[in-house]
């Protein structure tokens, strides 16, 4: 696949100038493109949050083949955990990576919450891309999502030899709620209860703040960002 060209202006105006269908197309056409150059080697990663369960439904229309990954923790909210057993148990190529390794602070997630995500959240990723031959990651990552997301491409090498798709990176959070609703997608019960950005219990609270991930990390220097899986390096580190 060809390193995406547009320049962030260029996107910015795709983001309003597509209606949902179009979108929808274009992200079902980047999905096709990929698996037909990396066929087994593209996979798809999964936090089961709305925008992953869509990008998960949208490669299911390409290929039943199609695997993906989970990366849990320890911190995860009970309702996740359940949701995440349903949904491995729907589809059964979905695997899940976590990490064991002990914490220098049981609050790690108060004292120095990067820390805490690079132990629990982009280690995990890491060997979860080494360990299933990954050529390309798949992820929902959406540029209007927050104030940390706004600079991304569909189609990016930021690690070398390691593709990533951002095949949604285009939708609004109205229109993944719109194709979640007219496919009946399975989605985590949590957003019930009002949230609208999921992550660990401890990180993760409802607000009505504009900002979409306003809820992450509230009183720490990480307030509405990143645990880091799309800012670090993903092939880099051996551990
Ligand atoms: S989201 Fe919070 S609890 Fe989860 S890994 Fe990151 S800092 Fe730790």
């Amino acid at each position: 696949m060809n390193i995406e060209k547009l320049t962030s202006e260029q996107l910015k105006s795709l983001v309003d100038g597509l209606n949902f269908a179009q979108k929808v197309d274009r992200s079902l056409g980047l999905i096709r493109e990929a698996y037909q150059e990396f066929g087994d080697r593209l996979v798809v990663a999964n936090s089961l949050g709305k925008d992953s369960v869509a990008v998960w439904h949208l490669a299911k229309q390409v290929s039943a083949d199609i695997r993906g990954f989970i990366v849990t923790t320890r911190f995860k909210p009970a309702e996740t955990v359940k949701f995440m057993k349903e949904e491995v148990a729907r589809y059964p190529e979905l695997k899940v990576f976590s990490s064991d390794d002990s914490l220098p602070d049981e609050k790690l997630y108060q004292t120095a919450p990067d820390l805490c995500c690079e132990i629990l959240k982009v280690r995990p990723t890491r060997r979860a891309i080494e360990e299933m031959g990954v050529g390309c990651w798949v992820t929902g990552l959406r540029c209007t999502e927050g104030r940390t997301r706004t600079d991304y491409r569909e189609i990016e090498e930021r690690d070398q030899g390691l593709l990533k798709l951002n095949p949604i990176l285009l939708w609004h959070e109205r229109e993944v709620w719109q194709y979640l609703a007219l496919n009946g997608v399975h989605v985590n019960p949590l957003y019930a209860q009002g949230y609208r950005s999921l992550g660990c219990w401890p990180c993760t609270h409802i607000s009505n703040d504009p900002n979409e991930r306003a809820g992450r990390w509230i009183g720490t220097s990480k307030c509405g960002g990143e645990c880091g899986i799309h800012t670090r390096p993903l092939k880099e580190e051996k551990r």
